[in-house]
């Protein structure tokens, strides 16, 4: 039987609070949860587990990694418990072409992933791996990457790219309005994804704000990824304000229209 295509999230995760706090940005995760499916398993590419190559997380009890300093202590007690995944990362190692991808064993849930899929799925019952991003790889073959992972979507697999359009850390201004150049950014990648100008997506550095918005790349790349597992598809957003003047929330989903 032909299974409906899953959809696929990009997902402003913010603050590692949003793990633990009800607010509009997490009642839009629980929002897309329950509006999808039940996946058969999650693949979360996070902005947090950069390295040179790709690697998925292969092991059985990937564990909760509490990759942030200075937040309250109930935070450092939450583990989310979902399985690992062999099967599927042994699947995506076979599907993936175009690199070679490591099968890892070091690595789990980084607070890119869990902080999310406890908001969306606090049950905890569908099997999660973590795939890297690779800071090497040039953009036009993250997108490719992408590409390859797109057969999942068929096979009951939620695909998740969990970061930050815009991601400016040092300039962050709790309370006040947010920054034009992050307005500005957040603008020109919403329009960029609806019309599916992923040439614009992939040379954001020509954009005058790029530097400000996304000074390292980490939490922009899972975009990329998302877009090419993304076929041509409307996406549709939510979560589209800029918090603390520098940090862009918004949501982008193919596959599913929000209700
Ligand atoms: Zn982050």
């Amino acid at each position: 039987m032909l299974e409906k295509k899953m959809p696929v999230l990009f997902i402003g995760h913010g603050s590692p609070l949003n793990a633990i706090e009800t607010n509009e940005y997490t009642i839009n995760w629980k929002r897309i949860a329950d509006q999808i499916q039940k996946p058969k398993a999650i693949l979360c590419i996070s902005a947090h587990w950069l390295k040179e190559g790709t690697a998925v997380t292969a092991m059985g009890k990937p564990k909760t990694i509490h990759d942030f300093y200075g937040f309250p202590e109930q935070l450092y007690k939450l583990r989310y418990q979902a399985k690992g995944s062999l099967k599927l990362a042994k699947q995506i190692q076979e599907i993936v072409k175009t690199v070679h991808v490591e099968l890892d064993q070091e690595w789990g849930f980084d607070h890119g992933t869990w902080a999310v899929l406890m908001q969306m799925y606090p049950k905890a019952n569908i099997p999660v791996v973590q795939l890297s991003l690779d800071y090497q790889l040039p953009l036009e073959k993250v997108v490719g990457l992408g590409k390859e992972l797109s057969v999942l979507r068929k096979k009951g697999i939620l695909i998740i790219g969990s970061g930050n359009l815009v991601h400016n850390l040092m300039q962050i201004s709790p309370g006040s309005a947010p920054f034009l150049w992050a307005v500005e950014f957040d603008a020109f990648v919403k329009e960029n994804v609806k019309k599916r100008d992923d040439q614009k997506i992939i040379n954001y550095l020509q954009h005058p704000a790029a530097v400000l918005a996304q000074p390292t790349n980490d939490h922009y790349l899972p975009l990329l990824y998302i877009l090419g597992a993304a076929e041509k598809e409307e996406p549709s957003f939510c979560n589209e304000k800029i918090i603390y003047s520098s940090i862009g929330m918004r949501c982008v989903l193919f596959g599913m229209k929000l209700k």
